[in-house]
């Protein structure tokens, strides 16, 4: 067994949270470039080089790259022979999000209370995954999520009658719905099967995902292209001024299901879909 003070954790999650507000995955920034080279319309091309222009500021001088600086989501994946020491596990992480936030100067976006909406002052408290996995390390990963993009998100309970096709267009509208909100160009992350509430996980974890790689399993590789391009095909582009590159990528993730369902979700990520990840 493998001892680990809490300490540790908390620092891990503090320095997490800063670096991954202030700079963005290379899947991204790579995304995002192929989208300028790809894009035809002159305006979103600009569009899209303010992006890349932002992030270079931002890395930079050393400031978050959108001012939404999300609600702390954080996976971790603990194994199952590590000991937490020296305190208590859930103060610690929520410590790790507190002094992200008031010591980063990042912006704090939680309420306490859904429907009397008082900030809680620090960002907390995170949104937690939490699976156990073999050995004895603990990965961490910290993706702040900004809520232009998650207000578009969406589920929908199918039938196991449904169609490929009637999921690609589920899809595929929600985005189209969702137009320029969540600040394109967009990630679209899927879930597909599990149940209620572990559907719409995997659409989060979708987004994970360097969008510059490709799904390994050809079905789904497949559908991920055709939704990317009824999308795109809507003229959204970057920032809703119009053009042809308006998604950095879907990603799908299957998961068994029960015979009598079929559960989808879509959570959309914008241009800023920012996560890093931590061995301790
Ligand atoms: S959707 Fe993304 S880029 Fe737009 S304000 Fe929110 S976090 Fe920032």
């Amino acid at each position: 067994m493998r001892e680990l003070p809490v300490s540790n954790l908390t620092e891990a999650i503090r320095n997490a949270f800063i670096e991954a507000n202030y700079t963005l995955p290379e899947g991204i920034r790579r995304a995002v470039i192929r989208a300028k080279d790809r894009e035809t319309s002159p305006v979103c091309q600009a569009a899209l080089q303010s992006n890349i222009d932002n992030w270079e500021t931002a890395y930079r001088e050393s400031l978050p790259v959108c001012q939404d600086t999300g609600i702390a989501v954080l996976f971790l994946e603990i194994g199952q022979d590590v000991h937490f020491v020296n305190g208590d596990f859930r103060e610690a992480v929520e410590e790790g999000v507190r002094r992200a936030y008031t010591e980063g100067y990042l912006r704090c976006s939680v309420v306490q209370d859904p429907l009397r909406r008082k900030n809680t002052g620090d960002n907390t408290p995170p949104i937690l995954h939490v699976t156990i996995t073999a050995g004895d390390r603990v990965r961490i990963i910290a993706a702040p999520k900004g809520f232009g993009s998650e207000n578009m998100s969406a589920l929908r309970m199918f039938t196991p009658a449904a169609t490929k096709e009637e999921i690609e267009d589920f899809v595929a509208e929600t985005a189209i719905r969702a137009g320029s909100n969540p600040c394109p160009p967009i990630l679209v992350g899927v879930g597909i099967g599990g149940d209620f509430e572990y559907c719409a996980c995997l659409a989060k974890k979708a987004l994970l995902r360097d969008p510059m790689t490709d799904n390994s399993d050809p079905f789904y590789r497949e559908m991920e292209q055709t939704i990317t391009q009824k999308i795109n095909a809507a003229g959204i582009g970057a920032q809703g001024f119009g053009g042809t590159q308006t998604v950095l990528g879907v990603h799908i993730e299957p998961f068994p299901t029960h015979i009598a369902g079929l559960p989808v979700a879509v959570n959309i990520g914008c241009h800023a879909t920012r996560h890093i990840t931590v061995i301790l």
